[in-house]
C-alpha cells in the first residue's frame, strides 16, 4: 500500500488535531510548575487546571467543583464503582450493571462479586438497548448503584440514559454512566438527566491519551482509592498531568461546538458504508440503525470467515478496523457485547468494527469495502465454515455452522 492507510478505528483511539496539541504546548516545557505549589508558576498551573475543570462541568452543567480528573475512562470508572462501594453502608451490599459493558466496568463488577457483592448483568435486547423496566425490576432495598455504558464502544447502541437514570433516581438508586464514547457526540446536560456519576476520556475525542475525568454530583459519597496528597479536592492524589487536562478541555470545546456538523458528516460516511458492506452475501449489521447508533461506529457480522483473520488482511491493505473478540493470553474470547445480541461464538468471531471521526472522508468508503470485499472472498474460498450451497470451491460444503440466519 503506497496510498495514506485508511484509519477506521475510531472508537479505539482518535488522532490529536492541531488546536490541541498547540493548547498543551506550553505546559510542558515553559509552564511547568505544579499545581500545588504556592509561588506564580504553580498558581498559573493551577489556574489552567480549574480552567479546564470549569469547562469541562460547564459542558454538561455541572458547577466546576463537580468534576477530578483522573488517567483514562478506566480509572474513572474505578474510581466510581470502587469509590462508591467502599464508602456505602453494609446493608447496601447490591449492584446493577449491563451485560454490555467495557471491561473497564464489567471487571470491577467482577472482583467486586468477589469482594461480597451480588451483582445483576441486566440482558439487553438484540440491538444492545437495556429496559429501563428490567432495571426496575432488578432494584432491591439494598441496591447501591447502577451503572449502564452510554454510548457502547462495540456496536454503537446509545442508551436511553435519562430514563435509565430516572427509574434509578425514583428508588434511591446512585446511577454512574461510562460516556467515554458518546461524550462531545451525544450531549449530556447533568440538570435534564439525573446521573450521579460519569467517566470521560481525552482520546477518544481528539485529546491526548492518559486523560479522564469523573463527574460526581455534590453530595454524593465516595472514597480515594489511592493514599497521597490533597489534590482534586482530596479524591484522587498525585500531580495533575497539566498539559493532557489542558489538551482535554480543548478538545472536548472543540468537539462540543463543532457536535452537529461533525455528527452529520461521520453518520454520512457510516450509512454509507454500512450500506456498501451489506451488499456483500452472508452479512448483517450489529446495533441500531439510525439516531440512536453513535454516528462513529457500523459493526458487521461477516458469515463463515474469522474477524481476526479479517482485520490482518485488510491492516496488509491499510485499511485499520477491530475485530469481535477480545484478546487474551490464552484463548480469543467472543466479545460480550456481541454474544449478550445473541451472536454465536462463529457471528461473534466473524464481526468487524468500522469506526469513524470527523477526519475520516467520504472518499475513503469506497476503496475500503473494495478492500473488504476482497479479502472477505479470499477468505471464504478457504473457509472451511462455508455449507455447501454458498461455497465455489470445489469439495468444501462440511459445514458446522449451524445458527439459523432468520434472526437476523
Ligand atoms: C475506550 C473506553 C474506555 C477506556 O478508556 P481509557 O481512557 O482508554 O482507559 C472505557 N469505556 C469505554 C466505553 C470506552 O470506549
Amino acid at each position: 500500500m503506497s496510498e495514506k492507510p485508511i484509519y477506521f478505528d475510531n472508537n479505539d483511539s482518535t488522532a490529536m488535531i492541531e488546536p490541541v496539541f498547540a493548547a498543551m504546548k506550553p505546559y510542558f516545557m515553559e509552564q511547568y510548575g505544579n499545581p500545588a505549589s504556592l509561588h506564580q508558576y504553580g498558581l498559573d498551573a493551577e489556574e489552567a487546571v480549574n480552567d479546564a475543570r470549569a469547562t469541562l462541568t460547564g459542558l454538561i452543567g455541572a458547577q466546576s467543583d463537580e468534576l477530578l480528573f483522573t488517567g483514562s475512562a478506566t480509572e474513572s470508572n474505578n474510581l466510581a464503582l470502587f469509590g462508591l462501594t467502599q464508602a456505602a453502608p453494609k446493608n447496601k451490599h447490591h449492584l446493577i450493571t449491563s451485560k454490555v459493558e467495557h471491561h473497564a466496568v464489567l471487571n470491577v463488577m467482577k472482583r467486586l462479586v468477589k469482594e461480597g457483592f451480588e451483582v445483576t448483568f441486566l440482558d439487553v435486547d438484540k440491538e444492545g438497548f437495556v429496559d429501563p423496566d428490567d432495571l426496575k425490576k432488578a432494584i432491591r432495598p439494598e441496591t447501591l448503584l447502577a451503572s449502564i455504558v452510554h454510548g457502547n464502544h462495540v456496536i454503537g447502541t446509545i442508551q436511553d440514559i435519562k430514563a435509565l437514570g430516572e427509574v434509578c433516581r425514583e428508588n434511591g438508586v446512585l446511577f454512574h454512566t461510562d460516556a467515554a464514547q458518546s461524550f462531545t457526540k451525544v450531549p449530556i446536560d447533568v440538570n435534564d438527566i439525573p446521573v450521579d456519576l460519569i467517566s470521560i476520556n481525552a482520546h477518544k475525542m481528539h485529546g491526548p491519551k492518559g486523560v479522564g475525568a469523573l463527574y460526581v454530583r455534590k453530595g454524593v459519597r465516595f472514597d480515594r482509592l489511592m493514599e497521597g496528597g490533597p489534590q482534586e479536592n482530596n479524591r484522587r492524589p498525585g500531580t495533575e498531568n497539566v498539559p493532557a487536562i489542558v489538551g482535554m478541555e480543548e478538545a472536548a470545546k472543540i468537539g462540543c461546538a463543532n457536535r452537529d456538523k461533525d455528527n452529520a458528516y461521520m453518520i454520512e460516511i457510516r450509512d454509507r458504508l454500512i450500506e456498501k458492506l451489506l451488499e456483500i452475501p452472508h452479512t448483517h449489521l450489529n446495533g441500531p440503525r439510525g439516531d440512536k447508533r453513535m454516528p462513529s461506529n457500523a459493526n458487521i457480522t461477516f458469515l463463515y470467515i474469522e474477524g481476526e483473520a479479517i482485520l490482518m488482511h485488510l491492516s496488509m491493505r491499510g485499511v485499520y478496523v477491530s475485530s469481535g473478540s477480545a484478546c487474551s493470553s490464552i484463548a480469543l474470547a467472543p466479545s460480550n457485547v456481541l454474544t449478550a445480541i445473541g451472536l454465536v461464538h462463529e457471528e461473534a468471531h466473524g464481526s468487524i468494527r468500522f469506526s469513524f471521526s470527523k477526519l475520516n472522508s467520504l472518499d475513503e468508503v469506497e476503496p475500503a469495502v473494495e478492500h473488504v470485499k476482497q479479502v472477505v472472498d479470499q477468505l471464504r474460498a478457504m473457509s472451511a465454515f462455508i455449507p455447501a450451497e454458498h461455497s465455489e470451491k470445489e469439495g468444501a460444503g462440511k459445514t458446522f455452522y449451524k445458527k439459523k440466519k432468520s434472526e437476523f
